[in-house]
């Protein structure tokens, strides 16, 4: 027996809610009654909370002290295919229901009903006098091309008082505008003409197109070296589904990737698609929310959360840089973006495509199977080719202590800016140092919270912790043993390096590219095109250089520490160096000059940089892939990360020792577990962390194993027990 899609008044209702229960609870459908699937408002306790009418209620309790739903709120409901996906999602992550839900509502206001208020926008005047807070305001809505926002929004965002902005209103600089809250969003033309593509990206665009007609899911890795045209391509297939009718998303593994992808669409359609990230406005994304949930939103881009957006008719999922490290989210609900996409997918009859120059070993490994089609593109886009990549040995290289611009580096960044072309100086390390030391007593200064050391920050004159991101002021006396001013920073980061840099070079314009020397994505994009219309000669950058932007000037690529992926014990470093190496490479020569690459390493014949170094992918892929085999890990064999933590470091490993003892379930499916041990970071804001690692074969019923290995423990005091199935390091 189906159960009913419509539940009249009184009705027993099973409702979802976001607070941690680990079951539904019973309701009586409102007054007008209420659909499966429709959000609701409940009363829980003495507060009011949101759900979801999951299905009919259970009614095993007394039924007369069974309370009514609240409302239903104004939203599409939820469909039974996104209630797949969140239900077979946790059970992939083993996470409990509420806390996928949670991260299904993330729109804040869900139900308010629509109202008029005042936005204000972009006018048509020059304010009478300019200062330093108009502009901030008025660059805020140029930034935003054409939105509108509320005065507290705006406020906010352009960091001013709200006396600013109606002062600019009064002047006709900004307007003010009654609107309705739910706005709709522009329309994405898609007969608009693309760019005349070259006959590789042709073919690779109609294999995409087809893939897309055939209404059925599927996955497709997009190979191509950057600055190919993947880009152009996946646009041809996003195009082809908005025609089709169908909603598309495209995920990019960083914020300051989406403003030089909202251009792009803005000039491929003739208007700006849905964004959704972290740094969208409150309202905005309420707004966006409800649009995607009634199918009048055609192309959302966004992070990894966007994926739980309410999707009506989703055709197309593109995952830009699917190796992207950062698709796996390590806080709260452990999973990795990419998988999730397949998943939800193939739920929906969807189509994935993932883009890479350089694709993770598991992607490769699909691929390779047939499991994913594959399409290729060869060339770079007109006459860009691919750096000429070499090793500087550093062993034969004279450096002063303190300084790690080799002589052969340097003469090759003099040469550049003698012709008036841009270098970059790549290191993976922000901070001026990652250690400051007592030459006095030999302490390094480490966090009190984390089992990891203080990185100097000298443009904000802090000591940083990356683990937990407390900051204290430089000190002037060891904190171990008292000394002044015997503190040193040891080895480089970003900032010494751009210091290093502004010493070689005093003509050049020295610009530094790292996280957090920007204080909103905004201040970043315009460094960036800064740097792309060539107002800037050397570029020091970390990480978030290497990832898609285009500087057409750049012809130079310094890699200062090459090896410093390698060391360590984790079985993904030499897939991450070889990727982050090749993207860091494929960074120079984009346009119509030759680039160079040159890598300094203390070890030119380890395996990992002779293969960067020939650009022989394949190979390396292949030898990893045999080297992953033989070991029986991922992509070969599954892996499951348990994470324990707690203040009191002996409980925790006692929980962890009991839980290695009573494995039965687990050996049950032949599975493996290895530890306790200490985490990777073995201690985060004053919590000791440990973890075992479950190894299993490749068609493993690991989850379910795991659930019943796990479900008997109980967790005293302030323990917390997560679960990272395919974790990033093993
Ligand atoms: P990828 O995504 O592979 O790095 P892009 O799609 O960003 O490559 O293309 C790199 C550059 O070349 C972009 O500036 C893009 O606009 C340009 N380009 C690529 N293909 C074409 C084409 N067929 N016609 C004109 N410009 C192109
Ligand atoms: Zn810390």
């Amino acid at each position: 027996m189906s159960e009913p899609e419509f539940f009249d008044q009184g009705a027993l209702v099973a409702v979802l809610t976001t607070q941690p229960l680990d079951r539904t609870l019973d309701y009586k459908a409102p007054e007008g009654g209420c659909l499966r699937g429709a959000f609701v408002e409940v009363p829980l306790g003495p507060r009011k909370v949101i759900g979801v009418i999951w299905g009919a209620g259970q009614g095993d309790f007394d039924r007369s002290r069974i309370r009514s739903v609240i409302r239903v709120l104004d939203v599409a409901p939820m469909r039974d295919e996104m209630k797949n996906f969140l239900t077979r999602a946790a059970e992939y992550t083993l996470t409990p229901m509420p806390a996928m839900l949670r991260l299904a509502t993330r729109a804040p206001g869900l139900g308010d009903p629509p109202s008029m208020r005042k936005v204000y926008r972009l006018g048509q005047r020059e304010p009478d006098r300019m200062t330093d807070a108009r502009r901030r305001v008025l660059d805020t809505l140029i930034e935003y091309g054409g939105l509108a926002f509320t005065l507290k929004e705006l406020a906010e965002m352009s960091g001013v008082t709200s006396s600013v902005i109606k002062g600019l209103t009064k002047q006709g600089a900004v307007d003010e505008i009654d609107s309705p809250r739910d706005m709709p969003l522009p329309h994405l033309d898609p007969e608009r003409p693309g760019k005349e593509l070259t006959g590789d990206q042709a073919a690779a665009a109609d294999s995409l197109r087809t893939a897309l007609r055939s209404d059925r899911y599927g996955t497709t890795l997009l190979r191509g070296v950057t600055g190919s045209g993947k880009t152009e391509v996946y646009l041809e297939a996003v195009a082809e589904c908005l025609r089709m009718g169908r909603q598309a998303l495209v995920l990019l593994p960083e914020i300051a990737l989406t403003a030089e992808f909202l251009t792009r669409v803005d000039a491929r359609f003739g208007a700006r698609p849905a964004e959704w990230h972290s740094g969208v406005p409150m309202t905005e994304r309420r707004r966006i929310w409800k649009m995607v949930g009634q199918g009048n939103a055609q192309l959302v881009v966004g992070a990894r959360s966007a994926l739980f957006l309410p999707f009506q008719n989703l055709g197309l999922i593109i995952v830009d840089e699917e190796h992207d490290t950062s698709y796996k989210q390590e806080d709260g609900v452990l999973y990795n973006a990419r998988d999730m996409a397949v998943l939800r997918a193939a739920i929906c009859g969807a189509r994935v495509v993932l883009a890479s120059a350089t694709p993770s070993l598991e992607s490769w490994a699909n691929a390779q199977s047939g499991k994913y089609d594959m399409v290729e593109l060869k060339a770079r886009f007109g006459a860009a080719e691919l750096p000429d990549m070499r090793a500087i040995d550093m062993r034969a290289e004279k450096l002063k202590a303190g300084t790690w611009i080799s002589p052969t580096l340097r003469g090759a960044v003099q040469d550049r800016l003698a012709k008036g072309e841009q270098a970059m100086l790549f290191i993976n390390r922000r901070g001026y140092a990652p250690v400051t030391l007592c030459r006095a007593c030999g302490q390094q200064i480490g966090c009190d919270h984390c089992d990891a050391r203080m990185v100097e920050h000298r443009f904000l004159k802090r000591l940083m912790c990356h683990q937990c991101g407390e900051t204290r002021p430089l000190p002037t006396v060891c904190p171990s043993c008292g000394a002044e001013d015997r503190l040193a920073p040891v080895g480089p980061g970003v900032e010494r390096l751009a210091e290093e840099a502004a010493a070689l070079f005093p003509e050049a314009r020295v610009v530094t590219l790292s996280s957090d020397l920007f204080g909103s994505a905004r201040a970043l994009k315009a460094e960036i095109e800064r740097i792309a219309a060539g107002e800037a000669d050397i570029i020091i950058g970390t990480q978030l250089v290497a990832k898609g932007h285009n500087f057409p000037y750049l012809t130079l690529v310094g890699v200062i520490d090459a090896d410093l992926g390698l060391q360590g014990s984790d079985l993904r470093a030499a897939e991450r160096t070889f990727q982050l190496m090749r993207q860091v490479a494929g960074r120079a020569g984009r346009a119509e000059r030759p680039g160079t690459a040159l890598l300094q390493t203390f070890q030119p014949e380890h395996p990992v940089i002779r293969a960067i170094l020939a650009g022989d992918e394949t190979g390396f892929w292949r030898a990893e892939a045999a080297e992953r085999e033989v070991a029986g890990v991922p992509p070969y064999g599954r892996m499951a990360g348990i994470i324990l933590s707690g203040t009191d470091v002996a409980q925790v490993f006692d929980l962890g020792n009991a839980l290695a003892r009573n494995d039965a379930p687990l050996r049950q499916i032949g599975a493996q577990v290895f530890g306790p041990a200490p985490a990777p970071i073995a201690r985060v804001r004053g919590r000791h962390r440990v973890r075992l690692l479950v190894k299993a074969a490749k068609g493993a019923a690991l989850q379910e194993a795991l659930a019943r290995w796990i479900a008997p423990f109980r967790l005293k005091g302030d323990l917390r027990l997560s679960v990272d199935i395919d974790p990033q390091s093993f």
